[in-house]
């Protein structure tokens, strides 16, 4: 069917096809209702990216998307400005936000260190992070990094550029279990972590 597609649509399908989780079929999909849709889908995707494209930026703080520079999060003065948090993409800190748990400043790394990737340490967002902790005077820097191999090398390595700093408390999101989980049925790695990671009951009760 792709020989009679106009070469337009088909530019439409491959670009929706990369994005992870669209197949080709479901590029297909959405393109022919973005096209045929009688609510003036195209206009309407034009002008909201372009609006993207004009507004959006980055924070030259933290990282995270957003419509100033600095972000809004990095700019509040009710966040508390001595504990940072560090995730390894924007996504990761809406999560976060949206469980109302954290009140503290982000630090999006936008990746984590992959060699099999070949993704190395000056790749991704680390000098801005260790200046920042410097410069601020953070006194918790805190890890919610997914608990993989990756997740855990990036950690690491950014832990021991932190050596240095006096009075630094360094955390990361608590790994084990998940609530309603089943102990039997965990994977090893998982339960290892939950063992390791213990939390400690009589400081809640
Ligand atoms: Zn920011």
């Amino acid at each position: 069917m792709k020989e009679i597609l106009p070469k337009q649509i088909e530019s439409l399908i491959n670009i929706l096809s990369t994005i992870p989780g669209i197949g080709s079929k479901t590029a297909e999909r959405i393109s022919f209702y973005i096209i045929t849709s009688k609510d003036n889908m195209v206009q309407k995707l034009i002008d909201v990216f372009s609006d993207i494209k004009e507004n959006i930026k980055i924070c030259s703080e933290c990282g995270m998307i957003s419509d100033t520079d600095p972000c809004h999060i990095c700019l509040s003065p009710d966040r508390n400005r001595e504990i940072l948090c560090v995730v390894e993409k924007p996504t990761d800190v809406i999560t976060i936000e949206k469980t109302g748990e954290y009140n503290g400043l982000y630090h999006v790394l936008w990746g984590v260190i992959s060699p099999l990737e070949g993704v190395g340490p000056s790749d991704i967002n680390i000098s801005k992070l260790i200046e920042r902790i410097k410069k601020l005077g953070i006194k918790e820097v805190f890890f919610a990094l997914d608990p993989d191999s990756e997740g855990e090398t990036t950690m690491a390595f950014i832990v021991s550029k932190l050596r240095d700093i006096e009075d630094l408390s360094i955390t990361t999101i608590a790994r084990g279990i998940p609530l309603g989980g089943n102990i039997e049925y965990s994977d090893m790695y998982t339960l290892s972590r939950a063992i390791r990671f213990r939390t400690k009951l009589n400081d809640n009760l």
